[in-house]
């Protein structure tokens, strides 16, 4: 056994953790509002997805309570079986409606959805072209869909045109997010677009941060880049999560009919999985109909105060201790605010001091991130009050201050 590889894992995850770079799972209890409990203590998150607050509301709540007594638990089977339910339908109609596309298919998890999806749409012979920023299940579903894979500079468009340029493959498909995961920025998708068109490319575009938060009526990344009831969006498969902003989970593509009814025919996580429990679709339609009217516009107008009121207590110049430490904001419009550190050591002491004060902020590390652009991402929700963000502020202002007259000059 000892010189068996089977010994190695030992090992090997002692190498993670002297690197810093070994991860540990917190059990969590939701509480009111922007609060957790985390292993027994009551800490203000600022890491979690649900940008508006939808996660535990009474709303979504009795949905679930009111589709338990109708539709029972368990999918039981497959969508192609027996687990496409009443509920999925009419959810996949009226998603299909809130992004302005002909039709939707409704995934039970994001993961699955990218990682499969791709390998439908092309094959080894054809090119693939992925933003270097993109989620690490459109990497992987490009991987395994055995496409030649392009791999541009992040937002490098003009990299792009030159790949696309180059390509003499017959399918060409571009893969980006919508709002980047890590950064917070957006994607040029009208610039995209115009590049998918004049080389006849398929765009991808994976909303999983836009969807319930961008554009008017929170319809999402190409709601806010005009392309609603547009006939370009015959060029592109838009793909959004159902666990961010809308705070349930599941995901679902949308695009034009046969390309939707390809993708039913030949995904394999959609033939092979069991279907999403209708209670789930259910809560999500319950949540769609919120995140759609005037609460939601409430609600998107409360995180919009929320992310001006950080930024501008972190941008440059806004407090010289934060300054001096060399810790940067990245220019994200959204709710996404990632505070750049630098190290790893670094970027989990603040972590664990923020902590310390009653906070819960995140440490992403490589791989989730370039080396040295370790991060505190800092992700504000409608749930958050702007008395909360003030003390966030103030604790980060302390904490540089401490690490400046701990650092000898
Ligand atoms: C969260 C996320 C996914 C995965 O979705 P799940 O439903 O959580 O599996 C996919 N893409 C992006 C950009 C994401 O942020």
């Amino acid at each position: 056994m000892s010189d068996s590889w089977l010994s190695e894992f030992a090992p090997r995850l002692r190498e993670l953790e002297t690197r810093n770079l070994l991860r540990r799972r917190r059990v969590v209890v939701p509480e009111n509002d922007a609060y957790l409990q985390v292993d027994g203590v009551s800490l203000l998150s600022f890491c979690s997805n649900d940008y508006l607050g939808l996660a535990n509301d009474p709303i979504l709540r009795d949905a679930v309570h009111a589709a338990v007594e109708v539709y029972g638990v368990g999918a039981g089977a497959s969508p192609m079986v027996s687990g496409f339910s009443e509920a999925n339908r009419a959810l996949e109609i009226e998603l299909a409606r809130a992004v302005g596309l002909p039709r939707a298919l409704y995934f039970y998890a994001g993961y699955a959805t990218n990682a499969s999806v791709i390998p439908a749409l092309v094959g080894a012979d054809d090119d693939l072209f992925s933003d270097s920023l993109n989620h690490a299940c459109l990497i992987d579903g490009a991987r395994l869909s055995k496409a030649r894979i392009h791999r541009y500079e992040h937002a490098n468009l003009a990299a792009l045109e030159a790949l696309l340029g180059a390509s003499t493959a017959h399918r060409k498909l571009v893969v980006s997010d919508a709002v980047f995961s890590m950064d917070g920025d957006l994607a040029d998708i009208p610039a995209l677009l115009a590049l998918c068109q004049q080389f006849d490319a398929l765009l991808m575009l994976d909303d999983a941060h836009g969807l319930g938060v961008l554009g008017p009526q929170g319809r999402g990344a190409l709601a806010a880049a005009n392309l609603v009831d547009d006939q370009a969006s015959d060029r592109i498969l838009y793909m959004s999560t159902l666990g961010k902003a809308l705070g349930v989970a599941g995901a679902f593509v949308a695009g034009n009919d046969t390309l939707i009814e390809w993708l039913l025919q030949t995904t394999r996580s959609y033939t092979y999985a069991t279907a999403a429990p209708a209670l789930l679709a259910q809560a999500l339609r319950a949540s769609l109909t919120c995140v759609l009217g005037p609460e939601g516009d409430r609600r998107r107008e409360h995180l919009q105060s929320l992310i001006r009121q950080l930024r501008s207590g972190l941008s440059h110049g806004a407090h010289p201790a934060l300054d001096a430490c060399g810790w940067t904001l990245m220019p994200s419009t959204t709710a996404i605010q990632p505070l750049v550190i630098g190290s790893s050591t670094q970027a989990l002491f603040l972590t664990q001091k923020l902590r310390e004060r009653g906070f819960w902020v995140p440490a992403i590390r490589p791989p989730t991130v370039p080396q040295g652009t370790d991060r505190l991402r800092i992700t504000l929700s409608a749930a958050h009050q702007s008395s909360d963000v003030e003390r966030l502020l103030n604790a980060l202002y302390e904490l540089a201050e401490e690490q400046l007259s701990a650092t000898p000059r």
